[in-house]
């Protein structure tokens, strides 16, 4: 139907009769003469239509914004003074000869430009039209990109594109899942994936040797900022292989996505164990941009007449760690009462400070809340932060986990709110993760997955498992995780050993997983792999603010979609044949079953 996108025409198109498809974006009428703005997934273009073509004329007279029009018309130059510069198209106009109206278009909810206007609850509802604004639209054209450039790097390193299957059973990646009732399996759930985890290590069981797929994975967890129920994962396997091997593969690809998508250069990947992350940012993502590290002062802190910090200095798991801020000296008592406030959040019970205003003059010259505690330990406290006059420190004194959390994010926080980058993106790799982690009860979990390899023998993981490394490595660009993975188990005894310090006693394991621990029995090469959340990468990439902005359809907060109004009742009849009884509660709740 059409010869061109709007956003397509130029000035070297002078005297060009094209025809063009899409939406009236706006339209005034100059005294007689009607313009139109014409919208479609490329740009904007202005129509000019003259009532001398008086159809054409009555037919863009009846049109309002939305209305969906065909115009047939010649492209000419705008008359001096009238051409917009700020506009791709905004040297030219097109003079209409023919305007068709293909469909008309009651009132949108919302003007398009007017869109902030409106809560975003209004625009997901009407998603269809929020979607047609340019930058919704240009992020999905990223996003589009993205993917593409993704599977031409990985095509062409010999990965293969396989599909695994959505209706499965369940994969511990540490959410909780989703379930589909089975109908011909009364009593029996299907669970959808939280990750094609298994199926692509039993493909590397099959031979496949490089295996990829940009695959939807699902995740019943509960509310958390800016996370989605589906996702979308660059998924990516491989035989033969350790850690630098699939290191190097998707640090290439990471580097050339940017390269050709955004022309950057990202610069070099540090390695950083864990340990080290975690002690110097707080964090196993640092964001490297910021230059403030936590540094541990727990020896000085140890006999302090300040039981807010020897407590947690004395203590095993303990945490007393300084915080230096270059220049901080000028934050205002309401800042730091709002810091101490964003800190709670973690857990933190205060934030203790010392302003450095003259550190010629000694105590003299310091301002703060706590020195009076801190006899004989000021100065070797000062020079350790490297302490400058005009310079804050912050304190974090607790268990090292609140420890971390808080000071993490006030780092963060400080780094946005100071303004103190100092690039444009830094990337890392974090490695040497702890096998485990101990949950509030004690018990061990799996820190990345109960499939990655440690990197001790099994006798050393029998014995001390807290203790054990594991062979993951974590992707890190600007804070924010862009992708992990790790060299798998390749061996039965190994898995089972790692399940049974997961608590996850034969029977289970057997029950839960034992097509992968035969799998592992037929000749289960070496493999390893890494995921990519591709939603963040485009985020990051298209400097969105939330991943709702680059997902088409994003569901709520609460895992809704507020355009179908998923998730919905399903009637008694649906329910009988799925040999499912609603209990007494939900019953009620979903009146009219
Ligand atoms: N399955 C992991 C995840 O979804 C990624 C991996 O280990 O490859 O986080």
């Amino acid at each position: 139907m059409r010869s061109h996108y709007c956003g397509q025409l130029n000035e070297t198109m002078v005297d060009q009769t094209v025809t063009l498809c899409g939406w009236v974006h706006r339209r005034r009428d100059h005294g007689g003469v009607i313009f139109l703005d014409m919208r479609d997934r490329d740009g904007i273009a202005q129509v000019v239509v003259d009532p001398d073509t008086a159809e054409a004329f009555a037919n863009a007279d009846r049109a309002r914004n939305e209305y969906v029009l065909r115009i047939v018309g010649r492209i000419r130059l705008r008359p001096e003074g009238t051409q917009n510069p700020n506009m791709p198209t905004g040297m030219i106009e097109v003079l209409a000869k023919d305007v068709e109206v293909l469909n008309t278009a009651a009132t949108p909810p919302f003007q398009l430009d007017e869109h902030g206007k409106v809560g975003e609850e209004i625009r997901l509802k009407h998603r269809y039209i929020d979607l047609r604004r340019p930058e919704m639209i240009d992020k999905l054209r990223l996003r589009s990109r993205i993917s593409h450039t993704v599977r031409a790097y990985l095509e062409n390193q010999g990965f293969l594109d396989i599909e695994t299957p959505i209706l499965t059973r369940a994969t511990p990646e540490g959410a909780r899942d989703y379930l589909v009732p089975s109908r011909t399996h009364a009593g029996s759930f299907f669970a959808l994936p939280q990750s094609p985890q298994l199926f692509k290590q039993l493909l590397m069981v099959s031979g496949f040797d490089r295996y990829y797929q940009i695959a939807k994975c699902f995740r019943d967890e509960d509310l958390r900022a800016d996370r989605q129920p589906e996702f979308t994962q660059i998924d990516i396997e491989a035989s033969f292989v350790e850690e630098d091997d699939i290191m190097a593969i998707t640090e290439g690809m990471i580097r050339q996505l940017f390269q050709e998508v955004l022309d950057v250069e990202l610069p070099e990947f540090p390695r950083m164990p864990y340990a080290e992350a975690m002690q110097r940012f707080g964090s196993d993502k640092p964001d490297l941009r910021i230059p403030l590290e936590l540094v541990d002062v727990d020896d000085l802190m140890k006999d302090v007449d300040f039981k807010v910090f020897s407590g947690p200095a004395n203590a095993d798991d303990g945490r007393v760690a300084a915080l230096k801020v270059k220049g901080g000296a000028s934050l205002s008592r309401k800042e730091i009462d709002d810091y101490t406030n964003f800190v709670g959040i973690y857990g933190a019970r205060g934030l203790a400070w010392i302003k450095v205003n003259d550190r010629a003059s000694g105590i003299e010259g310091l301002q703060s809340p706590i020195v009076k505690f801190m006899d004989g330990v000021i100065e070797p406290l000062l020079d350790r932060v490297g302490a400058e006059d005009g310079d804050i420190i912050f304190f974090g004194a607790d268990k090292a986990r609140i420890v971390n959390e808080a000071l993490g994010a006030l780092r963060v926080r400080l780094g946005e709110d100071l303004d103190l980058y100092t690039a444009e993106w830094s990337p890392l790799w974090v490695v040497d993760f702890p096998m485990f982690e101990e949950d509030d009860n004690g018990r061990l979990q799996a820190l990345h997955h109960p499939f990655t390899a440690p990197s001790c023998d099994v006798e050393t993981l029998k014995q001390r498992p807290a203790e054990a490394l594991s062979r993951a490595y974590d992707m890190v660009l600007n804070g924010t995780e862009l992708g992990g993975g790790s060299i798998r188990i390749h061996d039965q005894t190994m898995q089972q050993a790692v399940l049974a310090s997961l608590g996850i006693g034969e029977e289970e394991a057997r029950e839960k997983f034992g097509f992968l621990l035969d799998a592992l029995q037929y000749g289960a090469p070496p493999h390893g792999g890494l995921a990519f959340g591709l939603d963040r990468l485009v985020m990051l990439m298209g400097g969105a603010r939330t991943i709702r902005e680059v997902i088409a359809f994003p569901k709520t907060q609460s895992a809704a979609c507020l355009m179908t109004d998923a998730p919905g009742e399903v009637s008694g009849q649906q329910l009988k044949e799925l040999n499912i009884r609603l209990r007494q509660k939900a019953k009620t709740e979903n009146a009219g079953d």
